[in-house]
Order: C-alpha cells, then sequence, then structure tokens
C-alpha cells in the first residue's frame, strides 16, 4: 500500500490531525494530482465542525482550494495530460444531465460532488480530480497565491455577476476575510464603488489598500446607518460573506430601496427579515454557492491579468489545527495557504 501525508477529520468533536492515508488510483474521468498548494476556506472549518445541516461522513481530508500537477489518468479519454496544471474546487463534479446542469447552473446540481467535503479534497499531499471539472491553472501565476481563487475568488466573482450592479453602483462587502478581501477588489475591477463592512479594524485597513472607498466597523457604529448616509440612501448592492449571522440581517439596512443582497457567508443559523421592510423597498435577496466552470475560468483570467491580488501567508500541512483555530477568532487577514 502506498500512502500520503494528509489532513484528516476523523470526527467533528476532534482537532483535524496529520495521518498517513492510503493513496487512492484515479477512476474513470479522474486524474491523480500531486499537490503544490492550497488554500484554507471558512467552509473547511465548518466542515470539520459538522456545522451545516448536510453533513460530510469523517474520515474526510477537507480542501478545496488545492492546485497541483496530474501524475496520472484514469482509464479512458482526457482533455489534460501527465504534467498538467489542474486544481479541485468545491464544485468537484456534476452530473451534466439534470435541469440545471443542462442550463448551466450546474453549482445547484443535486448531484454534485462536493471537494474536501462529499470526495477527499487538497490537506494531502495528493488528491484526485474529475479531468471534466478540474480548474485550468493558467501558466506562470504564482501558485501559492492563486489558490484561493479557486474557492473565494469564484465565489465572490460570481456572487458580483449575480447582484447585477452595474459600474458606478455602490457595493457593500460585509465580512473582509478571505472571501471579502478578494471581493472587494473583483467589486473595483468590475467598475462598482466598493464598501467594506466588518468588526476588525486590520480587515477594514487591508480594504481600503484594495480599493474600498469607504469602511464601516460593525462594532462601534450601525453599519446601516453609516452607509446609507455615506451613499446618500443606501448601497445598490451588499455582499455578505460574513461568518456571523448578525451580518445578514444588517445587510437589509444597508441597501438602497430596490437594491440587491446577496448571500455567500454560511453561518449556522438564522436571521430577522422584515417582510413589510422587504416589500415597501422592493428588496432581493438571493444566496449564491461557488460558481460554474466557466464563472471559475473568468475568475483566473482577471487574476491572470493583475487586476486580483489575494494576500496570502504560507503555511505546512501540520499547520492546519493552528490556522482552523485563527480562522474561528476571527485572527487572518487575507487567505493562509499550505506549501507543500
Ligand atoms: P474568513 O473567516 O476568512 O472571513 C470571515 C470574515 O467575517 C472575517 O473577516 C470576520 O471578521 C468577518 N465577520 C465576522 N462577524 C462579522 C460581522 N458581524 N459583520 C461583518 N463581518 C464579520 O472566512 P471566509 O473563508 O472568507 O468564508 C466566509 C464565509 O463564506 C464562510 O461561512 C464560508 O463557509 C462561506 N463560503 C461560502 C461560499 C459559497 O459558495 N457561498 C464559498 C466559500 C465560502
Ligand atoms: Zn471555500
Amino acid at each position: 500500500m502506498t500512502t500520503f501525508r494528509a489532513a484528516l477529520v476523523e470526527s467533528f468533536d476532534a482537532d483535524i490531525a496529520v495521518k498517513d492515508v492510503e493513496r487512492p488510483t484515479p477512476g474513470p474521468n479522474q486524474a491523480l494530482v500531486k499537490l503544490i498548494a492550497s488554500g484554507i476556506c471558512h467552509t473547511d472549518l465548518h466542515a470539520a465542525k459538522g456545522d451545516w445541516p448536510v453533513l460530510p461522513e469523517p474520515p474526510f481530508i477537507p480542501g478545496h482550494e488545492g492546485i497541483g500537477e496530474i501524475v496520472e489518468l484514469g482509464p479512458g479519454e482526457h482533455d489534460v495530460a501527465v504534467g498538467d496544471i489542474v486544481g479541485n474546487a468545491w464544485l468537484w463534479s456534476a452530473c451534466a444531465n439534470c435541469e440545471f446542469c443542462r442550463t448551466g447552473r450546474e453549482t445547484f446540481c443535486p448531484n454534485a460532488q462536493y471537494g474536501g467535503y462529499t470526495q477527499n479534497g487538497s490537506f494531502g499531499e495528493y488528491m484526485l480530480v474529475d479531468t471534466r471539472f478540474a480548474p485550468r491553472i493558467p501558466d506562470g501565476v504564482d501558485y501559492l497565491e492563486a489558490a484561493p481563487i479557486l474557492c473565494a475568488g469564484v465565489t465572490v466573482y460570481k456572487a458580483l455577476k449575480v447582484s447585477n450592479i452595474r459600474p458606478g453602483q455602490f457595493m457593500v462587502i460585509s465580512g473582509i476575510g478571505g472571501l471579502g478581501h478578494i471581493a472587494v477588489q473583483y467589486a473595483k475591477a468590475m467598475g462598482m464603488r466598493p464598501i467594506a463592512v466588518d468588526i476588525a479594524d486590520s480587515k477594514l485597513e487591508l480594504a481600503k489598500s484594495l480599493g474600498a472607498e469607504f469602511t464601516v466597523n460593525a462594532r462601534d457604529v450601525d453599519p446601516a446607518e453609516a452607509v446609507r448616509e455615506f451613499t446618500n440612501g443606501g448601497a445598490h448592492g451588499v455582499l455578505v460573506t460574513a461568518v456571523h449571522e448578525k451580518a445578514f440581517g444588517q445587510a437589509l439596512g444597508m441597501a438602497r430601496t430596490n437594491g440587491t443582497i446577496v448571500f455567500n457567508g454560511l453561518p449556522p443559523g438564522e436571521f430577522p427579515v422584515s417582510v413589510f421592510d422587504v416589500v415597501f423597498r422592493g428588496l432581493t435577496i438571493t444566496g449564491s454557492l461557488v460558481g460554474t466552470r466557466q464563472d471559475m475560468e473568468e475568475a483566473l483570467d482577471f487574476y491572470a491579468r493583475g487586476l486580483i491580488k489575494p494576500k496570502v501567508a504560507e503555511c505546512g500541512l501540520d499547520d492546519v489545527a493552528d490556522v482552523f483555530e485563527k480562522l474561528e477568532s476571527g485572527g487572518i487577514d487575507g487567505r493562509v495557504a499550505i506549501r507543500y
């Protein structure tokens, strides 16, 4: 048996720990990838804690921002080759045949597999990918820096597209973590006027340095009041990437009449909504889940053209439990990524 080292979730109550696991053999439509880098997303922490109504099955290897080199192809035809650099993603595969896949909404495929959740992910020296879905990584990029585009980047890019906010309009990014600090940059690159909301000053400073026109610390002031005053009536769009449910209720108050609120963040829990407010101000509230393969190609292209630069700190595979602790307490500015 050939083994490799991976950070494994063995139970929702225990810390994630590095173990030797068996190296899988790629099946049809699959490739074995030797990892170079992997971002650590807050979703991996939700997965390890069993935060969501649909649970992964321990033992499993989290991680869905992995980049590596194909070392072996499964049987059959592939449009990638050994030596190609590819990634994994949350959308590990989809069925291609359902109503959602047929209409360009493959992230909502009921038969989809999720990287690092229903399929082992990128917190290990090797991983399997489905070669029909694995993102192709553009030539000449810094792999550690590009890794967060595979989830954080594509997710916020898609959410900004879904908002239908036009160039010149205000877009609040609530939650300036791994997702949010990249969202500020996409919003700016797409011509929107980003406003940043978080509860930590260091994150707001980062947002400002990345192009946020205005920042609000929601711990110190009422963010709805501050945003309405700055924008003269509310922001046209609000994208919530925060990990606390309080931010979701506050998002409605920050929106302009007829504004659109897009939810990316996935804290377990609920938030209050005033029916009157939604009806009389004609608000649109929508969720957005990662992005399609086409969104991924576009999101990576923004990065490859130098319009987006994730702030990435490097760690090793043995540091995942520490990084989880820091994510939990809001102690990470930008993203942390494993270098193999
Ligand atoms: P992160 O921990 O890096 O960032 C979260 C940020 O939220 C931090 O900056 C924190 O200070 C901020 N925050 C906490 N409470 C807040 C509040 N009350 N108001 C404003 N900001 C607040 O996490 P991340 O990796 O950016 O992920 C964010 C969330 O998005 C997670 O719940 C994750 O599961 C989810 N996610 C969703 C998708 C999707 O497809 N919808 C994809 C990736 C991640
Ligand atoms: Zn993620």
